[in-house]
Parts: structure tokens; sequence; C-alpha cells
């Protein structure tokens, strides 16, 4: 396959209006989708708008009380704060398209060997609660569904954002036909953490030297027989991120990117963006642009 025949799916049809000044940059998502096509990365045909998540396969990884109360607004206020989010119609609806897209991607990965969602990565929804601007976990329900529906038998997890996917964990982490490899800061949120199958946190401040060798010896330690990976490829490990502890540069990032599409070579590999809040956004958004550039790169080889 080439690059010019892989899919990417994307969220952000549906905006949410969020107050002013709200921490949450919800612009990034079209900015990012706007600079992949003006740059010539992605074509417009190869763009698809994310289609809404079945219910049924948000029930594989969450609890019926939370995904009808959700969608029936009667969640109480204390069970919605750790969302972050104000509960709308549009974040609702947001939400089950921005999974949707990456059910979709990982079906289309499956098929092509690589598609990505221009959104997504919300590994800090757990199966009756949202938290930390999850409110589904997207990689919880496109897992369960692959595994229920026997189209792969193992799944590896690949997950840098710079905070740990404490749902993905809280899902998925006894499983023995899911592996989940998150490298974090260790000082950052979620500050309790829950035990993945591996979990690197590395110290405030560190550079990518230390990064790169961690993930390399992480990534290299990996005996899990996988025939699918999902990449969390969140880029609030930059240094100028201000929710990040670490301090990461576009070249680290960059490298970082190049070791996981090397590590998976022939598996088929659905990525999402994950998070990224730097300020101003256009170096998240520029991060993000990045990791498609470099897979792009590494596709068309
Ligand atoms: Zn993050």
């Amino acid at each position: 396959m080439k690059w010019n025949d892989f899919s990417f799916f994307y969220a952000d049809h549906v905006e949410v209006p969020l107050p002013e000044g709200h921490r949450f940059p919800m612009i990034k998502y079209r900015l990012l989708r706007e600079k992949l096509m003006e740059d010539g990365i992605i074509h417009p045909s190869q763009l698809f708008k994310g289609p809404e998540v079945l219910d049924e396969d948000l029930l594989r990884a969450h609890t019926p009380h939370y995904v009808y109360a959700l969608k029936n607004h009667t969640l109480s206020h204390k069970e919605l704060r750790p969302i972050g989010l104000e509960w709308s119609e549009d974040l609702l609806k947001r939400s089950y398209v921005s999974v949707g897209g990456f059910v979709a991607a990982t079906d289309s990965a499956l098929k092509n060997g690589f598609s990505a969602l221009l959104a997504g990565g919300t590994h800090h929804a757990h199966a009756d609660r949202g938290e930390g601007y999850c409110v589904f976990n997207d990689f919880a329900v496109a897992t369960l569904r692959l595994l229920d529906q026997k189209k792969v038998k193992k799944i590896l997890i690949i997950d840098l954002d710079v905070h740990q996917g404490n749902g993905n964990s809280s899902i998925l982490g006894k499983r023995d036909d899911v592996f989940i490899l998150s490298l974090h800061g260790e000082k950052n949120y979620p500050f309790r953490k829950i035990p993945s199958h591996m979990d690197v946190g590395l110290p405030e401040h560190a550079g990518d030297e230390q990064y790169l060798s961690s993930l390399e010896k992480a990534l290299g330690s990996i005996i899990f027989p996988f025939d699918m990976i999902f990449y969390q490829a969140g880029v609030d490990g930059l240094m100028e991120d201000t929710l990040g502890t670490l301090d990461l540069s576009f070249e680290g990032l960059k490298q970082r990117d190049e070791m996981v599409f090397q590590f998976a070579k022939n598996t088929p590999l659905a990525m999402a963006i994950g998070g990224g809040y730097a300020h101003p956004i256009d170096m998240t958004v520029k991060a993000h642009v990045n990791t498609f550039k470099t897979a792009k790169s590494f596709y068309s080889l």
C-alpha cells in the first residue's frame, strides 16, 4: 500500500464551543487538518468524517449506566466534573464521532496497514466515568471490539502521551491479550497511576536523550506477540508544553515517531494524536503535523 491509499479520519466537523479562556485547545484539531492539507501531507480525498460510534461498541468498554446517563444528561455535576468539559449535545456528538473515527481508523489500518484519527487518544476515560478531557475511551472501545470480533488476537498499545493512560490501564491493564506500554512524565497527572503492563515514568525535565533511550529499551524488551498496534502519539512531552513536565524537542519527538514506525514495520498500526497544550497552540500543531510528516516519509519507502 502506498501513502496515498491510506485513509484518515477527523472529528472537528462537530464543534464544541468552550467558554473563553478554557484550557482545552479545541482549535488545534481543525488547524491540524487544515495544515496537513495545506502542506500536501494528506490529500483531501484521503480524509473522512468520523462516523458516530455504535452504542453496542461503547458498551464493550463502558458501563450501561455511564453511557445512558451521559446520553440523557442525567449525570450529576459531581460525576461530570472530572471530565473538565461542560456537558452539551455538541460534546456528546463530538465524543461519538471521535471514538467512531478511531474505530474506523482501526478497521482501515487492518485493511491497509496504517491509518490515523486526527483527534483522540482519550486514555483517561474509565469504564464508568470520564476524566481529564476524555469522555469515552477510544482505545479501549476499539481494542475490545476487534478482540470480540476476532479480527485480531493480540493488541499492543504504545502510549507516548506525557500523561499516563490510567483509563486504558483500568479497563485493559489486566488482560493477557492486550499489552500496554506507557512512557510518561512521572510527576504528571494522573497522580495516582493505575499499572499498565509496562510503565516507564520519566523524571521532570527529562530530555531527548534520556527519553529516546528509555523508549528504545522498553520497545526492545517487549516479548508480547502482537498482531496490531495502537499508537497514542501525544506531543505534550514537548518542552514548550504548558501541562507536560518533560523537555523534548521537535527533533526528539520526530525520532520518537520514527522509532515507533520502525518498530511496527509490517504490523497494522492505528494512530490517534493525543494531547498537546503548548502556548501558542501553533507549536503543538506543528508537532502533530511532524508526526504525520514522519509517518508519510516512513510509509512511502
Ligand atoms: Zn496528555
